[in-house]
């Protein structure tokens, strides 16, 4: 009865994306344990995330292994269109309007590489625009770690590159937090696969890496959507909990859809070595890891969240050369996704090593609550949004 309920409500989103049981092929013999989900939800149960990439009997047995040929059929190949995103998406998006959790700020624009800007006369830094691009700190997004912690994050990744940044890691124990663009981990499934089995967090980078201000509601729901949904579906169904805005552009209108359609955390950063300029030799490696000098011998309150990026070997091998002074001056290095209580998914609790069996939890609507085995009420949430 629940079953049928929920998959009632799970058909629109993943009809695009069902999997035929045959995708599973031999790599599945090193995913199998990963693709479990580990305990529950942590959302209040009527957040429409819930619905939209809701837990099911199915969730870590019927996705197509990463990088088959099922797996990346029937993505948009580049910016989404959107007149043909799922229905229940819109329908969320459209609820969270009429229920005035949008603010209806108008779309900024902008000339390429340039700061957005608004339409004559709105201040970018007011309380009503609060504009990440121009440093104004909405105080439900993440800007600093906690004192004395290096939270270790990555952006554009998967590359070619992303494979020597995680060797490197895994020969030094420790894991980061990697927001990935959409259409990069179609391009890249095999080193996308690497990180997440190597246990490191996969976070939202958007789907085509646009200055998210300047987009229409619709255009930020099949950003955010469609990352979502590639990294659920190639994770054994987690939800990933935080976002990363590219250029760090975020507004209240942006962030409020990523909150509360997607249940997304925004976050941004309180250091930037413009890495980003050695792939266009506007920065070298020297000058990179210099800069990270500065920040790893500095005071430590409040902890550091610096921009870095997987884009090129130059930004890896500038992080791969600071990476000594992070233990040398005491910092708590964590993956950036753990720093607020540990979890690093919406609908995922602690690590592999927490497994049950798929199917073991069930998320059903707010009056469709009997299956007795959810351990992710409402009563045991920490909701974020
Ligand atoms: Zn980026």
């Amino acid at each position: 009865m629940l079953l049928s309920a929920l998959l009632l409500v799970l058909s629109p989103v993943l009809s695009a994306y069902a999997a035929p049981a045959a995708a599973h092929d031999s790599h599945d013999h090193e995913h199998t344990t990963a693709q479990r989900l580990p305990a529950a939800w942590y959302q209040p149960r009527g957040h429409p995330v819930h619905q939209l990439f809701s837990r099911a009997t199915t969730d870590g047995v019927s996705y197509p292994a990463v990088g088959t040929p099922e797996w990346s059929q029937g993505w948009p190949q580049g910016v989404p269109d959107n007149t043909k995103l799922p229905s229940a998406w819109v329908n969320a998006l459209n609820a969270a309007v009429a229920a005035g959790k949008i603010p209806n700020i108008p779309q900024s624009s902008n000339q390429p590489n340039q700061n957005p800007v608004y339409p004559q006369g709105l201040n970018p830094n007011s309380p009503e625009i609060c504009s990440a691009t121009y440093k104004c700190r909405n105080p439900e997004d993440i800007w600093d770690a906690p004192n004395g912690t290096y939270a270790t994050s990555f952006d554009d990744g998967p590359q070619p590159a992303s494979a020597t940044l995680l060797d490197f890691m895994s020969a030094n124990n420790v894991t980061g937090t990697h927001f990935m663009i959409g259409t990069n981990i179609l391009n890249n499934p095999d080193t996308f696969a690497k990180a997440f089995n190597l246990n490191h967090d996969i976070a939202v980078h958007t789907w085509t890496h646009p200055y998210m201000t300047t987009l229409s509601n619709l255009d930020v729901l099949g950003q955010l959507g469609y990352t979502m949904q590639l990294i659920h579906n190639s994770t054994g169904g987690r939800v990933p909990r935080f976002w990363r805005p590219p250029y760090g552009d975020s507004d209240n209108r942006v962030r409020a859809i990523a909150a509360e359609v997607f249940g997304l955390q925004t976050v941004v950063w309180n250091q930037d070595t413009n890495d980003w300029a050695i792939s266009t030799n506007g920065n070298t490696v020297d000058k990179v890891v210099s800069t990270l000098t500065g920040y790893l011998t500095g005071p430590k309150t409040p902890g550091l969240i610096i921009l870095e990026h997987e884009i090129v070997d130059g930004t890896v091998q500038a992080w791969i050369n600071a990476f000594p002074m992070i233990k040398a001056n005491g910092w708590n290095m964590i993956s950036l996704a753990k720093i607020v209580d540990g979890r690093s998914y919406q609908n995922a609790a602690g690590s592999s090593s927490d497994d049950v069996e798929p199917g073991d939890i069930l998320v059903g609507d707010e009056n469709n609550s009997t299956d007795t085995s959810d351990d992710g009420d409402d009563s045991s949430s920490n909701a974020t949004s």
